[in-house]
């Protein structure tokens, strides 16, 4: 899924390459994120030198800095803390990142900074974060991320007054803790923390690990219905508990009907946001988020959780003989896991905020993780049949899982499949391509050759595995005969790229599918949005339109890549330079790339034609053809076609099935889909596939089965249309790059190198004509039915007689008598019609 506010321009190509590959509203986030990793080293830095070089600091930032140490510490898990043993403990994604690993540009850790700025609508103090609307791309000043765990520690444990006969299951008393004496603290732990550090980390990965045994229970991925969610109170519905789910996006208005979190409607410790899970359930861990708004900052810093079976007793969740506290966000962004001390089973979960952002209010977003217990009185129980049939390896498969994976498939198919690479990233991991075809590695003439792409967004992650399944699935019915898969594989040449961005995926995987956010690994290692790496073609087609010079003097397809665009200091990504000359490598004709964060088909054009306009319906010349196979994809996708969905998150794609033109959701300058159809024959579309941009494990056998008719019926697309060779009449050999015109459709596609073509057409009867250099054009008429299969639309062309002489010359050898005559007569007629006109 693209950014709402990526407002691209048109103002020149050369510009845009030079300033906004990455768009402004990203690039951005990018800076942000770049700054918080710094940050947080610093922060770590000044934090070792506190106890030799600060004696003579005034008392109040001494005490500041001690609070944010003593903060910092609970952060990291020292052992001092009177909750570390068997607390509740809060994993970051900062802190997972901390192992050895690609992760070092961006890193977020916990920050204290100092950022003086004004501040419209919140009340200011110093030091205090500053927020201005992002849109319009104008770098708002970084905002402070205060030491929210200061609250944390003060807040203290409350006795709850009533037990209740909810299951914990094993209690451990082993905690009892006493009060922390800070100053004590400061002096203790500066000294240990080096020590501690490492074996409290792998604590807290363990802690992670057994959290994560239970999967969310699906707050995010939209299993948990909105009535399922419940809140003490909302500050309006916009921001009701409905809204308070895990990467929930906001519209861009302020005020937005829906908007990004839930916040409550009073500030006070009593407020709630209220889970029922329907049915008994292990619960293991929540994780939290702030608000998603680019108008305000708000998120809850600590809070407590409540059980319940029946929502009138409730049960605080114990740590020990204390209630527990658990660390919340420190950012709107960075989702944080906070595991229960112990796992309690009840119906009923309750998160309680005791402090929040100080210059914002109860605002947040969660997961829930737990697992469904067994019950034969619930009906739930009893509706466990597999989602699907498929034996498939449904998980998430890192770099080397993948590579393992495609080895695999090619062992149990090796007459259908080919792995090859098609370049390496910026990290140095390969590309891989798994071709599926009855003849791998052979282009055979009229076969027409098809491609999906996911993962060019690296933290968008359900396409990789969906490709990965489709080609474990296409070797395994191809080899029980599965006559539909038989015929796909035997008449088309498939090639499946499941990770465009492999860095930015081991970025996003090591963090997982709930902790990474929402945009982390979405980019290329050296920060490049892929989908806005592509040169950009359309400017200079649509100049030449608007000087009425196309197609004659500019061509309406084959647009050829602008030359800075070539040299070796443009900002082109390796990545980017990999899938472009595998394109121009091979005939594609059809393809789709895969991504994630809604619930939508998009096609071309992806930039809007009036270049300020961040939204404007742009259609191409094949509009119609291009609709069609959105909707093809759109009306076969089982969770695009469920009317009783709700939104992913405030765009409403349902009342126009689903699809939609690019440049009409969000513009999107130098993207796949319009390289693809400018520069290349290969019509191809954006496929938005879940409104969870990395679903769990366990939502994956349910995802396949969402997309498997649509995979393949997409696919079969590749039969729409006409098809053929265009051949020389004496010689029938084939003729390549010729021209293929379709009356009408100011958009021609060429013949590759044996002379065929493929030429996507909606049913109806077309003026078809043909044109190659030497050659008389040759002009027929193409009927295409609803039938499951092209139309044969074959041409031969003659040769023109001084095509003839020219190669006759060419081979040293004399004209023929009637050629000579025949070229006289040309000129004869030439000249005739030259005097004429002269005479008019
Ligand atoms: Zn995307």
């Amino acid at each position: 899924m693209e950014m709402a506010w990526n407002v691209g321009g048109r103002e020149g190509w050369l510009k845009r390459r030079g300033t906004s590959s990455i768009p402004e509203g990203e690039r951005e986030r990018e800076r942000e994120r770049e700054e918080r990793g710094e940050a947080g080293r610093e922060a770590v830095q000044s934090f070792s030198a506190v106890p030799v070089t600060w004696p003579g600091a005034p008392p109040s930032l001494c005490k500041m800095l001690a609070l944010s140490v003593v903060a910092l510490l609970v952060l990291s898990g020292a052992s001092w803390c009177p909750l570390a043993e068997g607390a509740p403990r809060t994993i970051t994604p900062s802190l997972l990142q901390r192992k050895p690993g690609i992760l070092k540009a961006t890193a977020t850790s916990p920050v204290t900074r100092t950022v003086t700025t004004t501040v419209p609508h919140l009340a200011l103090t110093s030091p205090s974060p500053s927020r201005t609307p992002r849109v319009g791309g104008t770098a708002s000043p970084r905002p402070t991320w205060a030491p929210a765990s200061l609250k944390t520690t003060a807040a203290a444990p409350t006795r709850s007054a009533k037990r209740m006969t909810l299951s914990t299951e094993r209690p451990t008393d082993k905690t009892a803790l006493k009060k922390p004496d800070r100053v004590k603290i400061v002096k203790k732990k500066v000294l240990k923390k080096k020590k501690k550090k490492t074996a409290k980390l792998s604590t807290q990965e363990k802690a992670a690990k057994q959290a994560s045994e239970c999967p969310p229970l699906g707050l995010e991925s939209l299993r948990v219905r909105d009535s399922q969610l419940r809140a003490s109170s909302m500050k309006r519905y916009g921001l009701g508990p409905h809204r308070g789910r895990l990467n929930i996006q906001s519209g861009i208005h302020d005020g937005d009907f829906y908007d990004g979190g839930w916040c409550a409607g009073h500030e006070d410790k009593n407020q709630w946001l209220e889970f029922d899970a329907k049915q008994l359930t292990r619960f293991t861990g929540v994780i939290t988020q702030g608000l998603n708004s680019i108008w305000t900052y708000d998120w809850v810093t600590s809070y407590k959780i409540q059980f319940s079976n029946d929502t009138h007793q409730w049960q605080p969740c114990m740590n020990g003989s204390q209630e527990a506290i658990f660390q919340g966000n420190k950012d709107p962004e960075t989702p944080v896991l906070g595991v229960l001390p112990v796992p309690v089973v009840a119906r009923y979960l309750r998160i309680n905020p005791q402090s929040w952002f100080e210059n914002g209010t109860i605002c947040l977003r969660m997961e829930v993780l737990g697992c469904v217990l067994p019950d034969p009185n619930n009906i739930y129980f009893w509706n466990n049949a597999p989602v699907t049939n498929d034996k498939l390896d449904f998980r998430h498969h890192n770099y080397k899982d993948m590579r393992k994976l495609m080895k695999e498939v090619n062992e149990a198919c090796p007459n259908i499949t080919r792995v090859y690479s098609i370049g390496k990233s910026y990290l140095g991991l390969k590309m891989y391509v798994m071709e599926i075809s009855d003849n791998p590695g052979q282009h055979e003439v009229g076969e027409p050759e098809f491609r999906y792409v996911a993962g060019m967004h690296g933290n968008e992650a359900l396409g990789r595995e969906l490709l990965l399944n489709l080609m474990e699935y296409l070797c395994y019915e191809f080899r029980r005969g599965n006559p539909r898969v038989v015929r796909l594989v035997t008449e088309t040449r498939i090639h499946l790229l499941p990770s465009m961005n492999p860095d930015g995926y081991e970025t996003a995987y090591k963090l997982g599918s709930e902790l990474s956010g929402w945009a982390m690994g979405r980019w290329t290692y050296e920060g490049i949005d892929l989908n806005h790496n592509f040169a950009d073609l359309n400017t200079a087609l649509w100049d030449a339109e608007d000087n009425e010079m196309v197609p004659h003097e500019f061509p309406n397809h084959y647009i050829p890549i602008p030359e800075p665009y070539t040299f070796p200091n443009a900002t082109v990504a390796p990545e980017t330079r990999a899938v472009i000359s595998w394109m121009q490598r091979y005939p594609f004709m059809l393809s789709a790339n895969l991504h994630g964060g809604e619930l939508v088909v998009t096609y071309p054009f992806d930039m809007t034609r009036t270049y300020w306009k961040a939204q404007e319906l742009t259609p191409t010349a094949d509009d119609p053809v291009f609709r069609w196979l959105a909707t093809v994809y759109a009306t076969s996708n089982l969770a695009m076609v469920d009317d009783d969905r709700r939104l992913c998150h405030y765009d409403d794609f349902m009342r126009e099935g689903n699809i939609i033109n690019g440049a009409n959701w969000h513009t999107v300058p130098g993207s796949m889909n319009d390289f693809s159809y400018l520069h290349t024959n290969c019509f191809e579309i954006t496929i938005e596939l879940s409104c969870d941009k990395f679903p769990h494990e366990s939502e994956l056998p349910q995802e396949w089965e969402n997309n498997k008719e649509s995979l393949l019926v997409y696919m079969e697309q590749t039969r729409r249309g006409i098809k053929g060779v265009v051949r020389d009449k004496d010689t029938e050999e084939g003729i390549a790059d010729a021209i293929i015109a379709v009356d009408g459709i100011n958009h021609d596609i060429r013949t590759a190198f044996d002379g065929d073509y493929w030429r996507l057409l909606n049913p109806g009867e077309y003026e078809v004509t043909a044109t190659a250099e030497g050659y008389h054009p040759v002009t027929r008429s193409c009927r295409v039915s609803y039938e499951d299969h092209p139309t044969l639309c074959n041409f031969h062309l003659t040769k023109t007689p001084k095509q003839r002489l020219r190669e006759i010359l060419a081979k040293g050898g004399k004209p023929p008598k009637d050629l000579i005559l025949r070229l006289r007569q040309l000129r004869m007629r030439k000249l005739e019609a030259l005097r004429r006109r002269a005479l008019q």
